[in-house]
Formats: C-alpha cells, sequence, structure tokens
C-alpha cells in the first residue's frame, strides 16, 4: 500500500519538473522533484519536505507486494479461495443449499493442492471451506431430508 503510494507521487512529480530531474541526478548532488530543495546524492530524502529521492527498484516492490498478499490471500492456490468464499456464503439460508457441496468438494481440492505445493498457502482458506460446506450440508440434511423420512 505504502509503496503504490509512493510511486503514484513520484510519477506526479516527474510529470511537473522532469526538466529537472535527470540533468542533476548523476551529479553528487540531487534537486528534490517536489520542493527543488538541493540534497546530497546519498540522501534517502528530502532534508525540507521529506519527499523520496531515490525511488526503490521496480522488482522490489513486486516481490514485497506478492509476499503480503501471499500470507493474507492464497492468490496461487484459487480452488482454496473459492471455498473460503463459498463456505461464507453458503451460510446464508437456502443458498447454502446450492454452495454448501462445492465449498466442501473445492475446501477438499485446495488442501490437497496446499499440501502438494507448500508455496501456494491456503489450507487455512480451504479448511474454512470443509468445515463450513461440512456443517452446512450436515444441517441441511437434519433439517430439510430428515424430516422427510420420519412418521409423524
Ligand atoms: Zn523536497
Amino acid at each position: 500500500m505504502e509503496y503504490n503510494n509512493l510511486s503514484s507521487n513520484n510519477q506526479r512529480c516527474a510529470t511537473i519538473q522532469s526538466p529537472v530531474g535527470p540533468a542533476t541526478a548523476a551529479a553528487d548532488s540531487i534537486y528534490c522533484q517536489r520542493c527543488g530543495q538541493h540534497n546530497e546524492a546519498n540522501n534517502f530524502k528530502c532534508t525540507r519536505c521529506g519527499f523520496v529521492l531515490h525511488v526503490p527498484a521496480q522488482p522490489q516492490y513486486t516481490v514485497t507486494n506478492d509476499n503480503t498478499l501471499g500470507g493474507l490471500i492464497p492468490t496461487k492456490n484459487p480452488m482454496a479461495l473459492w471455498a473460503y468464499y463459498l463456505g461464507i456464503f453458503s451460510l446464508i439460508p437456502m443458498l447454502g443449499l446450492l454452495l454448501c457441496i462445492p465449498a466442501f468438494v473445492l475446501g477438499i481440492l485446495g488442501l490437497r493442492h496446499g499440501c502438494l505445493h507448500p508455496e501456494a498457502k491456503g489450507k487455512i482458506h480451504a479448511w474454512v471451506g470443509i468445515i463450513l460446506g461440512g456443517l452446512c450440508a450436515a444441517s441441511y440434511v437434519i433439517f430439510l431430508v430428515l424430516p422427510l423420512f420420519t412418521p409423524k
């Protein structure tokens, strides 16, 4: 999040004062692209306004983005992610009747995928799908199917 803000900030400043930037960047001194303050070339931020003078290289923040996303959302394990969402939506009455079975099945598939590819993660999401899907399926069987077969 923070990196995205910085990069968009830098792009905006670069378009405003682009003639100043490249010419001075090569020397030992550097001029702030935002306020024009003279800075040492090895200053990370502008001494006057705190504007980041040295933009981190492109690969660095794509990697951190991937790591933070992979930690929270299993982007490489879509089955587990689907199981998670279907499991949550299967808590909705009647809609759950349609969603609990696919949530359960996708949860098992996602869990197997997570075991075969540990870097894909998503085991927790898969388990949520299995448990919620399984609970909903069981409760629908108990409340809807069983009464049909019990004598009154
Ligand atoms: Zn500045």
